[in-house]
């Protein structure tokens, strides 16, 4: 990726050496994400462009220096299927690292795909390998499971398991999800797994909202069929007129905000999942969304290695609630990259996959 709405180019980079405790992966897939279309409408600040972009993906090992086994413990070979923390190299020593505990505001922090130039190496996963450098958390898929299972559900997978997370839902709690996007998805299945009473999502187009149903909601409602009362009411029936225990926004549309206070039951928690980028701001009546209803409003931006390591344990455990590969509408090669994002951005896939070895058919 060149640069800001630049179109998607292919170049030749020599294969790197391995410094010791380095892997080089041989890619499998990558993912397409909103954070992609983002970064080619040049809306996050400080990326050093021309970048290779791609922030989770799936690789194989082709070779390693000095490394046997994965950040958990477990012994890594060659050939074997893995996937890796797109952020590292946080300090472990800042104010943010060691008193805040908020590793995600660490200054030092670098993510594939995103805050590297091309020119610092295969450090994003649009491209036939990736250089993973020491210090990378990388993480053996379990036995069995497929890398169109981990790649389908991409960052999303990982951000909705953390909103879950950061919810702290009680088991019994109604949940409304806003957004059907992957993160919408995951967040569905995992407030399931966590052990919601009920989950209602909210979003579209139609074929997210039943895909939804397959991610285990008990309801769907459509935003562009169902007009807000209606989804207010739809909310409040469930819950004898009191509105959710639990709302997490994972749309990145800042009007979902105001609709998701108001779904919320008095001393319920609302989880900020889906403004990663800055898109714009929303009015809200804090007396009565907020302070007189004693909200609990809490933002969760990323992730962290150990919501990546936990969901990817729950995924394998329950491949058939979090059926991801179902998720993928189109496969594409480094030189469809650009179509690739265009079919995003037009909501024409849920999720793209970059298959830069092969493979890659178009949508
Ligand atoms: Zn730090
Ligand atoms: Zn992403």
């Amino acid at each position: 990726m060149p640069g800001p709405r630049k179109a998607i180019e292919v170049r030749d980079f020599p294969s790197p050496d391995l410094e010791p405790g380095a892997v080089l992966l041989e890619t499998v897939a990558s993912e397409v994400c909103g954070t992609d279309v983002h970064l080619h409408h040049g809306r996050l600040a400080g990326v050093p462009f021309p970048i290779i972009p791609g922030h989770v993906s799936v690789g194989k090992v082709a070779a390693a220096n000095g490394i046997h086994v994965d950040a958990l413990g477990t012994p890594l070979a060659e050939g074997d299927l893995a996937t890796f923390y797109d952020v590292h190299e946080t300090c472990g020593q800042c104010f943010y690292c060691l008193v805040a505990k908020q590793p995600n505001r660490c200054p030092s922090r670098r993510v594939y795909g995103i805050t590297y130039s091309a020119e610092d190496g295969l450090l994003g996963g649009w491209a036939e390998q990736i250089y993973l450098k020491p210090g990378v958390k990388i993480l053996k898929l379990a036995e069995g499971l497929t890398a169109d299972e981990v790649i389908g559900g991409g960052c999303g997978l990982f951000t909705g398991f953390a909103a879950v997370d950061r919810a702290d839902i009680a088991m019994g709690d109604t949940v409304v999800v806003q957004g059907t996007g992957p993160v919408g998805l995951a967040t569905a299945a995992f407030a399931g797994l966590r052990g919601a009473g009920a989950v209602v999502v909210i979003g579209a187009p139609a074929a997210r909202l039943e895909m939804a149903m397959t991610f285990g909601a008990d309801a769907a409602l459509s935003i562009e069929r169902c007009p807000p009362h209606e989804r207010d009411a739809a909310v409040r029936e469930r819950t004898a007129g009191r509105g959710a225990d639990v709302v997490i926004e994972a749309t990145g549309n800042p009007a979902a905000v105001p609709e998701g206070l108001r779904l919320l039951r008095d001393g319920g928690t609302y989880v900020i999942a889906g403004h990663y980028t800055d898109v714009g701001t929303a009015t809200v009546n804090f007396h009565t969304d907020v302070n007189r209803k004693h909200a609990d409003i809490r933002g969760q931006w990323g992730t962290e290695f150990r919501h990546v390591a936990r969901a990817l344990t729950l995924l394998a455990r329950h491949r058939d609630r979090l059926p991801f590969a179902s998720v993928i509408g189109g496969r594409y090669g480094l030189t469809d990259a650009g179509r690739a994002l265009a079919d995003v951005e037009a909501l024409r896939v849920t999720k793209a996959v970059i298959m830069p070895n092969g493979n890659g058919e178009g949508a």
